[in-house]
């Protein structure tokens, strides 16, 4: 693959090679296996011996496409898709880790990866330990010679709390454990986190790789030798991404840099005019300068992304009565979308824990998390203030 100075360029001008009609845009190769010359071809294929496509579980020209644009854009040597950003994460686990391993993590992880942790990791043997995200400090005591992987979100969910990736690369190397970060919220156009020693990078490229809510997907990139641990485990057990995902996740990156810059020029807008609203208790946004983490957020991210987190007086109740009152943002659990979306954690993805639970993670009563859109940003505000407005009464 052609290799370019410039992101933009390299997501739109990374292209899986032409076929002989000789098309300008990659079609989709909606083909479940692939033909063999003959007998010797499809021997020496089998064997490993001949680059090419045998079988889509394997490999197909869409998934490589994607593939080879994710590890260009991430810097990595080497990449693999999967069919959701769950499939990602677990096939990578399952791929590392072996019966009592430990795993070092925060406890305001993805819920469905703290539900990896805590329902299926038991079935191995296989524990973890949750650290605080906001006192790195600390962590050097909870690392055992069982621990293989540290495992985070920067910016993390809901909370916005941020990590040092920069600090984080070098204790991961001086403790020798494969350091993996999940970079669904910053995308690689605006955090590379292999440049700061990470090991590997999964996305739920579902968010804003696809960008447009459409379609599932998961990526991993990172080392070639840890990759190849990861292609053995995921070829044979099968978590592939359609052809069809990621020809429509390939072509969105093609706009990643435009879109990151709206959706970015648009949440800091939006934290900046909340954090001047009285019913809002606290903001958190990476590139507001009352965020306890602004210096780092400034060093490892070029921009502070469509994610928006605040706090509103009242609790649960007044949340939900916001959330009720808005007229054009949706209520959904998706995020990353060209379509402004909110979630009011404490009484929806967060509602089985008990309210102390709910805190240990970071998620106040009052919490509401903003996917900012794509929309014009006076109709989001509009739609914000008029809401919080409603919800007095
Ligand atoms: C959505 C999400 C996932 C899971 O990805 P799916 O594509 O929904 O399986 C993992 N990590 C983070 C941070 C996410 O937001």
């Amino acid at each position: 693959m052609a290799k370019y100075k410039n992101f933009e360029t390299q997501a739109v001008r990374t292209q899986t090679p032409r076929t002989q009609q000789k098309e300008h845009s990659t079609p989709l190769f909606l083909t479940s296996s692939f033909l063999f010359d003959d007998a010797e071809d499809m021997r020496a294929m089998f064997a490993d011996e001949k680059p090419g496509n045998l079988y889509s579980r394997f490999s197909n020209p869409n998934t490589t496409e994607l593939i080879d644009k994710m590890n260009l854009l991430e810097g990595a040597e080497a990449g693999w898709t999967t069919a959701s950003g769950m499939a990602a994460i677990f096939t990578t686990f399952a791929a590392l880790l072996n019966t009592g391993d430990n795993v070092l993590s925060c406890r305001s992880i993805f819920g469905s990866t703290h539900s990896i942790f805590t329902k299926i990791f038991p079935k191995w043997n296989i524990t973890h330990t949750y650290v605080d995200i906001n006192h790195p400090e600390t962590w050097q005591q909870f690392v055992k010679k069982e621990t293989k992987i540290i495992y985070v979100e920067t910016p993390s969910n809901p909370g916005i709390d941020i990590v040092d990736l920069e600090w984080l690369g070098k204790f991961a190397k001086q403790n020798k454990i494969i350091l993996i970060v999940d970079n669904c919220f910053a995308t690689p156009y605006i955090q590379q986190p292999i440049k700061f020693g990470a090991d590997l990078v999964i996305h739920s490229a579902t968010k804003y790789l696809d960008g447009q809510g459409r379609v599932m997907g998961g990526t991993i990139n990172g080392r070639k030798d840890l990759i190849d641990q990861i292609k053995l485990f995921a070829r044979h057990s099968g978590p592939a991404m359609s052809p069809f995902n990621a020809w429509v996740i390939s072509k969105s990156i093609e706009t990643l840099a435009l879109r990151m810059e709206k959706h970015s020029e648009n949440g800091l807008n939006l934290a900046k005019v909340l954090e001047k609203n009285p019913a809002i208790e606290l903001v958190k946004y990476p590139f507001l300068e009352s965020h306890p983490q602004f210096e780092i957020a400034k060093k490892q991210m070029r921009l502070g992304g469509g994610i928006v987190t605040f706090i509103v007086k009242g609790g649960v109740e007044r949340g939900r009565k916001f959330l009720n009152a808005l007229k054009m943002i949706s209520i959904s659990a998706n995020l990353g979308d060209t379509r402004t979306i909110a979630t009011h954690p404490a009484s929806s993805t967060h509602a089985k824990l008990t309210e102390e639970e709910r805190i240990e993670v970071g998620i106040l009563p009052g919490l509401v998390r903003v996917s900012v859109g794509l929309e014009h940003i006076s109709d989001i505000v509009f739609d914000i203030e008029q809401a919080l407005e409603a919800s007095t009464k």
